[in-house]
């Protein structure tokens, strides 16, 4: 038996059943075999792989979009440019690389990492030394903006815990995590207190389930806070759709395959897909203008993505051009990555013109 598992058994049998967002932090932060705690979990020998691990391209075209936005800001002297979540660093090491030949963006910017688990603050600390300087923070509330700051989340949103609503004959029940038999973990229900189900959602069918993450929207208002202060951008990339809508998102991946949500706890990625209304909402509540949603694939492509492959391919071999097209497919492509994945872009002051998003 895992610890997670252990300490998931010890807080039901003193509390009784915990929620769904409950069970996901302990499984994926709060403990020392938690899934974020124990390794690191990406690439073909871990558990999945991320966009900027796809392709250089995709922190390359990040990188000068942040450029772009910083000298729309006018340039200033110096900016902080933050990362929620930031894997193995790659993006930001891509980012840096890329922006480096804009004049003075270097110079001007100062990098925080926001990230919770030790062992990649580890692997993030051996891919940026000697490419710049960087500071870590555990949460975003901690991140400390006297300057304009521009932040990247990507598949960060989709990691944070979610509270999870069932419609039933009495209405809607808070799905929760409790013990059966033999004190092995199983879903069940309970009394739904301070859920407020949308409109559009009064009437949907028994059995619908419906999402909320009170964590997500605290982390966006602390970062629209910061940023409404100070003045920029975020950009946030992840898998998700337009709310409201029912639906259960939730997911458990190991080794490349879904997994039983309740197996082993803490050892399979645990996310569930974010409602971008719901995100925008929080940045707009903040006070930021928050630009029309746009799909990965059409972000990359208004960014110059086909041109940069193209300039790539040139001087590559057969063999690294095919892997070439085959990574801007993966990103790009309707049937991969390009419109499950979504981009939302949200900014200060709203006279900014954020690359990539139609004007509106
Ligand atoms: N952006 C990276 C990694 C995405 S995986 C990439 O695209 O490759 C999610 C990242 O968020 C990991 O770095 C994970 O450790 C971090 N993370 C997950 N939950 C977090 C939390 N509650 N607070 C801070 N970081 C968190």
């Amino acid at each position: 038996m895992t610890d997670v598992a252990r300490h998931l058994a010890d807080l039901i049998r003193a509390g009784g059943p915990i929620s769904i967002a409950e069970f996901m932090r302990v499984c994926l932060t709060v403990r020392g075999d938690s899934y974020y705690q124990r390794g690191d979990p990406f690439g073909a020998a871990g558990d999945f792989v991320t966009a900027p691990e796809i392709s250089q391209i995709f922190g390359e075209l990040i990188g000068l979009w942040c450029a772009d936005v910083w000298r729309q800001l006018g340039a200033p002297a110096r900016c902080t440019l933050a990362e929620l979540g930031p894997g193995r660093g790659t993006l930001m090491k891509d980012v840096l690389r890329a922006a480096g030949i804009v004049p003075g963006f270097r110079d001007a910017v100062s990098v925080v990492f926001v990230e919770v688990s030790e062992p990649l603050k580890r692997v993030q600390r051996d891919a940026l030394g000697g490419v710049a300087p960087v500071v870590w923070r555990d949460r975003v509330e901690d991140i400390d903006a006297q300057s304009p700051l521009i932040v990247i989340a990507n598949e960060f949103f989709d990691a944070l815990p979610v509270r999870q609503f069932v419609r039933t004959l009495d209405g809607w029940a808070e799905r929760c995590v409790g013990l059966g038999e033999g004190d092995a973990l199983r879903f069940g229900l309970a009394p739904a207190a301070n859920v407020v189900v949308p409109a559009p959602l009064h009437g949907a069918a028994l059995g619908c389930v419906f999402e909320i993450s009170p964590m997500r929207a605290a982390a966006a208002s602390a970062v629209g806070d910061l940023v409404a202060r100070v003045g920029g951008a975020v950009l946030a990339i992840d898998y998700g759709f337009e709310g409201p809508a029912v639906g259960d998102t939730l997911q458990a991946l190991r080794s490349h395959r879904f997994v039983d949500v309740l197996d082993e706890p803490g050892s399979a990625d645990l996310t569930t897909h974010v409602d971008f209304t719901a995100l925008g909402e929080a940045f707009a509540g903040a006070g930021l203008r928050v630009a029309s949603l746009t799909g990965q694939g059409a972000f990359l492509n208004a960014l110059g993505a086909a041109a940069r492959v193209a300039k790539l391919k040139a001087g590559a071999t057969l063999e690294q051009a095919a892997v070439l097209d085959s990574a801007y497919q993966r990103l790009t492509g309707d049937e991969a990555m390009g419109s499950l994945f979504k981009v939302l872009c949200a900014f200060a002051p709203a006279s900014l013109q954020p690359a990539g998003f139609a004007s509106s």
